[in-house]
C-alpha cells in the first residue's frame, strides 16, 4: 500500500490526462465560440448598408465586406486579407480610366501619400467619388490606434441627385428649364459686377400678348407647350453668353451681355418681337401670339438689378399702353408718365367714392324708320384739376387696377335707373369690360340693376368687344347665356378691330353688331372700307343680326352707310353724348337730322 504522501505514478498520469482533456475541451469550446463570433461578424459585415474595409498599419487589407467589393467591382483576389491598398487603388483607377498616363499615376501616388498623412494625424476625413457608372460614393476614413484604418463607403447617389434637383428647382422654372425670377436677378447682379469699365449690358423684359387667350381657348396643356416653345425660341435667338429667364406667368427676360450701345439692344429686341410673332404649332392646333418688350440699359439706366428691372418694366408698360407687339427702350420721361398713371389711379378710386363719375348718353337711330332706338351709356370723369379725362385714358387704368368692377356695377345701376325714366321705345346700351367677365359676375349685377330700377330686361343692351369674346372663357359664355335667357340684348361692339372672325358670329348669336367707326371714317377715301361695311351689313342681316354703323359724322357718311344697306347708326352727326337730363333734347335733335337727311319732315 502506498504511503499517503507518496504519489502513485499511475494516478499522476490519469490526472494529467484529465487536465489535458479539460484544456482541449475548453479550447474546442473557445474555438467554437470564436468561429460562432466570426460567422456572426461575417453576417453582420455583409449585411451592412455601407461598404466597409479595414487596413493595417502596413496598408494591407485585413477584411472587407460584400458591398465594398461590389461598389468597386473588385475581383476575388483583391479582397483576400493581405492585399496592398495601393493595388486596390491602382485597379480602381485603371477601371475608372484615370490611370492612363504617367501624370495620372503620379497623381494617384500623391493621393495615397496624402491619405496616409491625414490618417497618421488621427483625422477622420471624408471625400466623394463620382464613379464612371454614375454612382456617387461618400467615403469616410477612420484611423485606428495601431496605425491602420477603416474605410466606410456610402452610396449617396439618390440623396445627392435629390439635393441637386432641389437646388436646381429653387433657381429654375421646371417647365421651360430656364432661370426663374430669383436666379435671373442673381445672374443679373453677377453680370453687373463683371462689367468692364466702359462695358454695358441690356435687360429685356418680354410680355407675351394674347397668351391668356391661347390658354383659355386651347387649354392649359397647349399653354404650357407655347411657353416651352417661347423659351426655346428665346434661347436660340440670343448669343451663347446672353441669359434667359422666366419671371412668372407669361413674362420672360433676357440679359444681353457685352453690348456696344443701345442700337444693339434695340436690334435684338426687334428680332425677338419678330421671332416670337411667328405662328406656334402646339398639340395639333395653331396658336398666334405677340410680344411686347421693354428694355433698360446698364449703366445708363441703372447700376443695380432692381433699378434696371423696374425701368425695363416702365418701358414695357409704355409699349403696352401705346399698342402692343413692339419694343421700347426706357427713357427718363417714362418715369413721369408712370407716376402720372399711378396718381390717376388713386384719383379714380377717389372719384368713384366721391361720385365724380357720370354717364352721358348718345342716341342710336334707325334712319329708315325715322326713330331713336336707344342710347349708349358712356362714362365720363370730371377730374377736379385735370378737367374731363377721356375714357380711353381712364378705362384701361380702371381695368388694370380692378376698379372697373365697382365702376361697371355703378354704371349698370345708373343706366337702368336713368332709362326707366325715358320713353319705353328707347333702350339703353351699357359697355361691359372683359375684366368684369373675368373677375366679376355681370349677369348677377344686371339682375340686381334691373330689379332695383324696374327696367324691362329687353330694354337693356349689353355691349362687349371682340376681344372679350375672344377670351372665350366658359365663364364669359355662361354669363352671356344667362343674360340672354333673362331677355337682355347682346351687342358685339367695335366689330372689325379685333381678331374675331366671322365664325364667332355663327357660334354665338348676337342681337346687334356695331361696325367700328374706323371703317366709316375711311369710307370716302377707301373703297375697301365701303365694301367691308356692305359685306358686314349683308352678313349680319343673313344671320338675323341687326347691324349698326358707329361714328357717323356727316351726311356723306350717312348716305354711304345707307347705300351699304345699314339703317341703324350712331354718331356726332345725330348727337354727341349728352348728360341724362338732356337725353330728350338729343332725341329731338336726332329726329330733326334724320328728316333733314331724307328731305322728309320730322316723324316724331
Ligand atoms: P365705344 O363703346 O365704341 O363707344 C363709342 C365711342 O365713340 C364713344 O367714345 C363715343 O363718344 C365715340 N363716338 C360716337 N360717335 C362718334 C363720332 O361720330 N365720331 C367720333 N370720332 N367718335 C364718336 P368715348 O365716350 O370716348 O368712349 C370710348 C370707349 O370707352 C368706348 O367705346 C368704350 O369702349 C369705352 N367706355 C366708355 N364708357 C364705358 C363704360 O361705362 N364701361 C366700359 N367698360 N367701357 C366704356
Ligand atoms: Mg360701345
Ligand atoms: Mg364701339
Amino acid at each position: 500500500m502506498a504511503r499517503p504522501n507518496e504519489t502513485n505514478p499511475q494516478d499522476a498520469n490519469v490526472a494529467h490526462d484529465a487536465g489535458v482533456a479539460a484544456d482541449t475541451l475548453r479550447l474546442i469550446e473557445h474555438t467554437k465560440k470564436l468561429s460562432q463570433l466570426n460567422s456572426r461578424f461575417e453576417v453582420a459585415l455583409n449585411n451592412m448598408a455601407r461598404g466597409l474595409s479595414m487596413f493595417d498599419a502596413d496598408r494591407r487589407l485585413i477584411v472587407c465586406n460584400g458591398l465594398y467589393r461590389e461598389i468597386y467591382d473588385l475581383p476575388e483576389e483583391l479582397t483576400v486579407p493581405g492585399t496592398p491598398f495601393s493595388k486596390i487603388v491602382a485597379y480602381h483607377s485603371a477601371k475608372e480610366g484615370s490611370a492612363n498616363s504617367v501624370d495620372d499615376l503620379k497623381r494617384q501616388q500623391l493621393w495615397i501619400e496624402q491619405h496616409a498623412t491625414e490618417l497618421r494625424h488621427g483625422k477622420v476625413f471624408t471625400h466623394t467619388q463620382n464613379l464612371k457608372n454614375g454612382r456617387i460614393i461618400l467615403v469616410t476614413n477612420q484611423p485606428l490606434e495601431d496605425g491602420g484604418w477603416v474605410d466606410i463607403q456610402e452610396d449617396v447617389t439618390e440623396k445627392t441627385l435629390a439635393q441637386e434637383r432641389i437646388a436646381w428647382l429653387a433657381r429654375h422654372c421646371p417647365l421651360t428649364e430656364i432661370a426663374n425670377r430669383f436666379h435671373f436677378r442673381e445672374m443679373l447682379d453677377e453680370e453687373i459686377q463683371r462689367l468692364k469699365p466702359n462695358g454695358s449690358l441690356a435687360v429685356h423684359l418680354i410680355d407675351l400678348d394674347y397668351f391668356k387667350q391661347v390658354n383659355d381657348t386651347l387649354g392649359h396643356a397647349a399653354g404650357d407647350a407655347v411657353l416651352k416653345a417661347v423659351a426655346k425660341r428665346l434661347r436660340t435667338t440670343v448669343r451663347d453668353n446672353d441669359l434667359v429667364g422666366r419671371l412668372g406667368g407669361d413674362e420672360f427676360a433676357i440679359i444681353q451681355t457685352d453690348i456696344s450701345g443701345p442700337e444693339q439692344a434695340a436690334s435684338l429686341a426687334l428680332r425677338l418681337v419678330s421671332v416670337l410673332n411667328a405662328p406656334y404649332r402646339v398639340l395639333g392646333a395653331n396658336a398666334g401670339l405677340g410680344a411686347s418688350i421693354g428694355v433698360a440699359i446698364c449703366p445708363d439706366h441703372g447700376a443695380d438689378p432692381d433699378t434696371l428691372l423696374r425701368r425695363a418694366d416702365m418701358a414695357l408698360y409704355r409699349v403696352k399702353t401705346c399698342g402692343r407687339g413692339s419694343s421700347y427702350i426706357y427713357h427718363p420721361e417714362d418715369e413721369q408718365l408712370v407716376n402720372e398713371r399711378i396718381e390717376l389711379q388713386a384719383d379714380l378710386a377717389e372719384a368713384l367714392k366721391k361720385r365724380q363719375l357720370s354717364l352721358h348718353y348718345q342716341p342710336i337711330v334707325d334712319v329708315e324708320a325715322g326713330t331713336v332706338t336707344g342710347c349708349e351709356a358712356l362714362m365720363r370723369w370730371q377730374h377736379p384739376k385735370l378737367g374731363m379725362v377721356p375714357p380711353s385714358t381712364f378705362i384701361p387704368i380702371a381695368e388694370r387696377s380692378g376698379l372697373i368692377l365697382a365702376m361697371g356695377e355703378w354704371a349698370l345701376h345708373q343706366a337702368c335707373r336713368d332709362a326707366a325714366g325715358w320713353a319705353p321705345s328707347i333702350r339703353v346700351a351699357v359697355n361691359i369690360s372683359a375684366v368684369q367677365f373675368d373677375h366679376g359676375d355681370p349677369a348677377a349685377v344686371v339682375e340686381e340693376a334691373l330689379a332695383a330700377s324696374g327696367l324691362a330686361a329687353d330694354r337693356l343692351e349689353v355691349e362687349i368687344t371682340e376681344s372679350t369674346l375672344l377670351r372665350c372663357e366658359t365663364k364669359t359664355l355662361q354669363n352671356l347665356e344667362r343674360l340672354r335667357a333673362r331677355g337682355v340684348r347682346l351687342v358685339l361692339d367695335d366689330f372689325g378691330t379685333g381678331f374675331a372672325s366671322l365664325s364667332y358670329l355663327r357660334n354665338f348669336s348676337f342681337d346687334k353688331i356695331k361696325i367700328d367707326r374706323s371703317f366709316v371714317a375711311d369710307m370716302a377715301e377707301r373703297r375697301d372700307c365701303m365694301a367691308i361695311v356692305g359685306a358686314v351689313t349683308g352678313l349680319a342681316k343673313t344671320l338675323g343680326i341687326g347691324p349698326v354703323a358707329e361714328g357717323i359724322e356727316d351726311i356723306e357718311q350717312l348716305t354711304g352707310v345707307s347705300i351699304a344697306g345699314c339703317r341703324e347708326m350712331q354718331g356726332f352727326y345725330f348727337s354727341r353724348p349728352v348728360p341724362s337730363a338732356d337725353v330728350e333734347d338729343a332725341v329731338a335733335q336726332c329726329l330733326t337730322r334724320i328728316s333733314e337727311a331724307s328731305g322728309k319732315p320730322n316723324a316724331g
